[in-house]
């Protein structure tokens, strides 16, 4: 599938990523532990894969979810299989790719996991349950 925004696209994702790791970079800085603030590499493109899982550690579950996708999303940019559905393998359509560049589902799929994921919630620990 060939986006005509995939530049774009890629660009977006980019600054996702630069945002979360942003975030991480700004913890470190916050922390009174000096020497592990320079244990930390910078980051350049070559070194992000790595030193990016390093810094996972340091993400809140909900930012790493994030940035493992973003990094799933910008390595198949490079590599095939970009914006394919990882449920029914249809191409995921470009306006919602643009919307969330890091979207590994369709809205079709996205919609049964999101329905198995209430149907599983047995436990009640989820406030909106409700809904
Ligand atoms: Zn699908």
């Amino acid at each position: 599938m060939k986006y005509k925004d995939l530049p774009a696209i890629k660009s977006k994702l980019q600054n996702i990523r630069a945002h979360l790791l942003g975030g991480i970079e700004k913890n470190l800085k916050t922390s009174k532990d000096e020497e592990f603030t320079q244990l930390v590499p910078d980051i350049t493109d070559d070194a992000t894969r790595s030193s990016s899982q390093q810094m996972l550690l340091n993400l809140g579950e909900q930012d790493r979810e994030q940035l493992i996708q973003v990094e799933e999303a910008l390595y198949q940019i490079e590599n095939g299989g970009y914006g394919i559905c990882k449920l029914c393998e249809a191409p995921i359509p470009e306006a919602r790719l643009t919307l969330v560049p890091f979207a590994q589902y369709c809205v079709a799929c996205l919609n049964e996991i999101e329905q198995d994921q209430k149907n599983n919630r047995s436990n009640g620990s989820d406030p909106f349950e409700a809904f």
